[in-house]
């Protein structure tokens, strides 16, 4: 990129109070096509933000090697899932990609090589949510992956690097779920969550308050309830990224904070 071109993929995004960030516990993807306290959660937070220049969103879906970030015009709606109904399967989030915002987010990134990608879209870790937010699909979203060969500490740090963005107006979105583990899915207990998901839950919640981010970013060493919270960690760092942009003055906030199915939470957290 040229620093002329790097200019104008600049001017493209004017200056703005910093911008609230989110972290959005996704669920079901039936989320998309549901009304129900959770998809009202997300409408509501929708309803009272500043309306954004463009959204980037870190999904669980999304693991690549190295990091990457979508540069297409028109990203696809990726309907990366089975077994649900055809409904949910016709459900298409046709908002614009952003070319020059990949390429900003791609310049100012310097603890990792960030590439442009021209192949992915929008997975359901993102349309699922963002549909509830701007139904309208008429802001640009560009999609960041999730490096598999990075350590939690270094996930955090590439989060850091995406503060600039805030000042420009771009929503940043982690999508994920922070207590998530499909394989201990209790189908009888739909609103509840085993003793050790509420411990987790609970030990997230009060961590994520207190600004104790080395406790979340150390989540290993955590103990038996979050191994169980946390089997495998695609659903859990994009609340790394969420809060790695999070400035002292920023107050910070929980929603949707429910357990479901004895092994899943839906808390999402709200910064700025
Ligand atoms: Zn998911």
């Amino acid at each position: 990129m040229t620093l002329r071109e790097l200019a104008r993929a600049a001017d493209a995004f004017a200056p703005t109070p910093p911008m609230p960030v989110l972290f959005l516990g996704h669920g079901s993807p039936m989320n998309a096509i549901e009304d129900n306290p959770f998809t009202q959660g997300w409408q509501s937070v929708g309803r009272d933000l500043p309306r954004p220049s463009a959204i980037v969103c870190i999904s669980a879906h999304w693991e690549t090697r190295g990091t990457y970030v979508t540069g297409m015009e028109k990203p696809r709606t990726i309907h990366d899932f089975g077994g649900f109904p055809q409904a949910l399967f016709d459900v298409q989030y046709p908002a614009p990609g952003s070319p020059e915002l990949a390429q900003m987010t791609q310049e100012t990134m310097t603890a990792s090589h960030v590439g442009i990608d021209h192949a992915w879209g929008l997975d359901h870790g993102a349309w699922s949510v963002i549909i509830h937010l701007f139904p309208k699909a008429d802001i640009p979203v560009v999609q960041l992956s999730l490096d598999r060969g990075l350590s939690p500490a270094q996930h955090y740090a590439l989060g850091r690097e995406l503060a600039f963005l805030r000042k420009k107006g771009i929503l940043i979105i982690g999508s994920g779920n922070m207590v998530h583990n499909l394989g201990m899915i209790d189908w009888h207990n739909p609103d509840g969550g085993y003793d050790w998901a509420q411990e987790a839950s609970s030990r997230m919640d009060r961590s994520i308050l207190d600004g104790d981010h080395n406790n979340l970013v150390n989540y290993t060493s955590n103990g038996r309830a979050f191994q169980l919270a946390i089997p495998t960690p695609e659903h859990y760092l994009p609340l790394l990224y969420t809060l790695a942009l999070k400035e002292a003055t920023d107050p910070i906030s929980l929603f949707n904070d429910k357990l479901m199915m004895g092994s899943l939470s839906m808390t999402s957290v709200r910064i700025g």
